[in-house]
């Protein structure tokens, strides 16, 4: 069975009607890793938040792992312990250091001893190679190294899902590729991996899939090279 599965789903903004996803029917398997790109208001972003329910849909159903998404509170919270998630600007708290971000966090820690809780946070530093600044705080951190951090945070949670929304768009461009190589690297641990972005160094380099999206719809879908050879 798909891991994530979209049946018909349908959603508007309420606020202004916007029919913001049309008729989405997708599937992704275990271990898959996704790029989804398109053009700005096209619905990448409500898409993969309606998969954490971070945003409610109208119509249709959306199961991750087992889970319909949206049933009950219960249903969402069992969804947002196996999702990670990451986004464009990096949502660390500027007054707590890097290693506090990660073992501040009520969703992982509960009930772990602190020492227990450090030890992970330290694991998943090393992870994304920034152990060495576990004691700073994020703004004496590059704009790269603390998406980094924001990473090593979601992996805390040892999701089976990582959700990317424009991981590197906040980024300057050298400092693009470490997050790349961060994300690259998390590719062989059977994690099921979406990114929404423009970047397609991740696309190239490792996605099963690219998903190509334009107003609320799925347009294309296609394996990089396929995606890539056909302007
Ligand atoms: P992005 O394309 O990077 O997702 P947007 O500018 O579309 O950025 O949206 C930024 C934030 O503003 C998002 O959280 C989105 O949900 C919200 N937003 C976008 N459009 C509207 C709108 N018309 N009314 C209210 N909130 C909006
Ligand atoms: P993308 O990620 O492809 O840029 P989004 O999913 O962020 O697209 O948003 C698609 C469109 O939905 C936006 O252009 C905006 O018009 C609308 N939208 C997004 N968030 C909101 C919101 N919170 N309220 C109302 N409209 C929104």
């Amino acid at each position: 069975a798909p891991i994530i599965q979209f049946e018909n789903v349908n959603k508007w903004y309420p606020s202004n009607g916007y029919h913001v996803l049309r008729d989405i029917n997708l599937s992704f398997a275990k271990g898959e890793k996704v790029v989804i790109c398109g053009p700005s208001g096209s619905g990448k972003s409500t898409l993969i938040r309606c998969i954490n329910a971070l945003e409610e849909y109208q119509e249709g159903k959306i199961i991750v792992d087992g889970t319909v998404v949206g049933d009950d509170v219960k249903g969402v919270d069992r969804v947002r312990r196996e999702v990670g998630m990451v986004f464009q600007q990096f949502n660390l708290f500027p007054h707590l250091t890097v290693l506090e971000n990660l073992i501040l966090s009520p969703t992982w820690v509960a009930k772990m001893p602190r020492n227990e809780a450090i030890e992970k946070a330290m694991a998943q530093l090393e992870r994304v190679r920034i152990a060495e600044h576990a004691d700073k705080y994020p703004l004496q951190l590059s704009g790269g190294q603390q998406q980094r951090v924001a990473i090593a945070r979601s992996l805390c949670l040892t999701p089976k899902i990582m959700l990317f929304d424009e991981p590197t768009s906040a980024l300057d461009p050298e400092m693009i590729k470490e997050v790349l190589d961060v994300m690259i690297g998390l590719t062989d641990q059977g994690m099921t991996m979406l990114c929404v972005t423009h970047e397609m160094g991740f696309a190239k380099a490792v996605a099963d899939r690219v998903i190509f999206m334009d107003q609320g719809q799925v347009v294309e879908q296609n394996t990089p090279e396929e995606f890539f050879n056909n302007p």
